[in-house]
């Protein structure tokens, strides 16, 4: 179980923080998540490119790629490895530069109310199930600190500008995940608990 505290970090993540970000707008909800892919470079997986791009510290001379990467200040609150490992880079109550010029539903500005996650991935070939399985668990302790309504990917939020996290997402995988969790849970709950084991009230 992932658990995300009110100070918006996840204690089962590994923390790498990033200087790319800034507080949201007051009176700004968190309900949208945007889920994203990226490789560095290009579906080469592994490494420490993507934490080294979203902390300012790649080397834009280590790769031809990298050399349009330069002066670029970007972010995302999570990144889900190929093996399901968790970075965060960003406390979730604070806006993380993930999703550019953007729009969902009436609004604009993504970045404001949203919350970028970020798979280690391409969009031509399909994802790890360890990232499914850590996507849902994050997904669901997200739920339970924030009033989360939707989830979308990067290309539904910027059409025609972008295009992750692409086919090979299995939204219905995702969805199944997430309501194995739920389930989990639902479970957990009604289980009776020796009563010396409740939770004492405090007073
Ligand atoms: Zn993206």
């Amino acid at each position: 179980m992932f658990e995300v505290a009110a100070d918006g970090w996840c204690g089962q993540a590994l923390r790498v923080v990033s200087p790319n970000c800034d507080a949201r707008p007051i009176d700004s909800g968190i309900d949208l998540l945007v889920i994203h892919n990226i490789s560095l470079p290009p579906g080469q997986f592994g490494g420490e490119s993507i934490c080294e791009l979203f902390t300012n510290r790649l080397d834009c001379d280590a790769h031809p790629y990298f050399d349009r990467l330069r002066a670029l200040r970007v972010s995302a609150h999570f990144l889900i490895r190929r093996d399901g490992v968790v970075v965060q880079f960003v406390s979730a109550n604070d806006r993380a530069w993930h999703a550019g010029p953007s729009s969902f539903g009436e609004r604009g500005r993504c970045n404001d109310f949203s919350i970028g996650i970020e798979l280690e991935g391409t969009d031509f070939e399909p994802y790890a199930e360890p990232q499914y399985v850590s996507l849902a668990a994050l997904t669901f302790a997200l739920q339970a600190r924030y009033r989360l309504t939707d989830v979308a990917g990067h290309e539904h939020i910027a059409p025609g500008r972008k295009t992750d996290p692409g086919p090979f997402f299995d939204w219905r995988h995702y969805r199944r995940a997430l309501n194995r969790q739920l389930l989990l849970v639902q479970k957990c709950s009604v289980l009776g608990f020796p009563t010396s084991l409740r939770p004492e009230k405090s007073i």
